[in-house]
């Protein structure tokens, strides 16, 4: 049995002062106890990651915190960009990685992806690698191949204890802030087609291990319907995650 993550992510939204209001209404609104049956992850903008988590671990609350990228190399010459060992320091578990923004705005390509994993795992982090499709890619029918040929990439090299460690989060790029989601039967064929690749990849027992999230759209009226599907484990959440309240139900429904 997979323990469910509910992660939020915050993309290029709130200042400061919102961050810490958000992170402190999530806060005073957790139960604890919840985490010992679903973990919680927050992704804020690589600028609040620390007072965001100062606020957890002020109240004592087992919510993690992670980016929503990284570089690869450690330090350096690398003008705007955010290394493993610095989030490291402010007590990140985990980065997103390849996020479709990512890929589309910044070009991020496949071999980038894989190398912030492996950057990642290396540091003692977990990398939430990010897939899916366009709407083209769907309509000709190639969505399948297309997101498992991403999924091969991001994971290229890795031996299965570190593969074990790593989540994946399929977001079909035309549900991604659309309010169109996948259909349960969607997200479930694809979380399916991606769990056999990591299965062919790192054996099943490791696929059987690792969490799938979906992404794209997803809210308190669809949760439920979506994480009833055997493929998958929790979600990668943009918007919903935005407001505490509905972030808060949105963990609950892992319950
Ligand atoms: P929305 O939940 O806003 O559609 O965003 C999904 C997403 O991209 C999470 O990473």
């Amino acid at each position: 049995a997979r323990k469910p993550l509910m992660a939020g992510n915050w993309k290029m939204n709130n200042t400061y002062a919102e961050a810490v209001v958000l992170a402190q209404t999530i806060s005073n609104n957790f139960d604890k106890h919840w985490t010992d049956s679903v973990d919680v992850l927050v992704c804020p903008p690589s600028i609040d990651l620390k007072p965001v988590n100062t606020v957890f671990e002020f109240d004592h609350q087992p919510i993690q915190i992670g980016a929503q990228n990284v570089y690869w190399e450690p330090k350096g010459a690398f003008t705007g960009e955010v290394s493993v060992p610095m989030l490291k320091d402010v007590h990140c578990t985990c980065s997103i990685v390849g996020h479709s923004e990512r890929r589309g705005y910044f070009g991020e390509t496949n071999e980038d992806v894989n190398r912030k994993v492996r950057a990642l795992l290396d540091g003692g982090l977990y990398a939430v690698a990010c897939v899916g499709e366009s709407l083209s890619v769907r309509d000709e029918g190639g969505a399948e191949e297309f997101v498992c040929a991403q999924v091969r990439a991001a994971f290229a090299g890795l031996e299965p204890e570190e593969a074990g460690k790593c989540v994946v989060a399929y977001e079909p790029i035309w549900a991604i802030g659309t309010g169109r989601t996948a259909t349960p039967e969607q997200a479930q064929d694809m979380c399916a087609a991606i769990r056999a690749t990591l299965a062919d990849m790192f054996g099943a027992e490791t696929a059987d291990e690792m969490r799938i999230l979906y992404g794209g759209s997803m809210n308190v009226g669809n949760v439920e319907q979506l994480l009833a599907q055997p493929d998958i484990d929790g979600g990668l959440v943009g918007g919903a995650s935005l407001k505490a309240d509905q972030f808060v139900q949105l963990v609950k429904a892992c319950l």
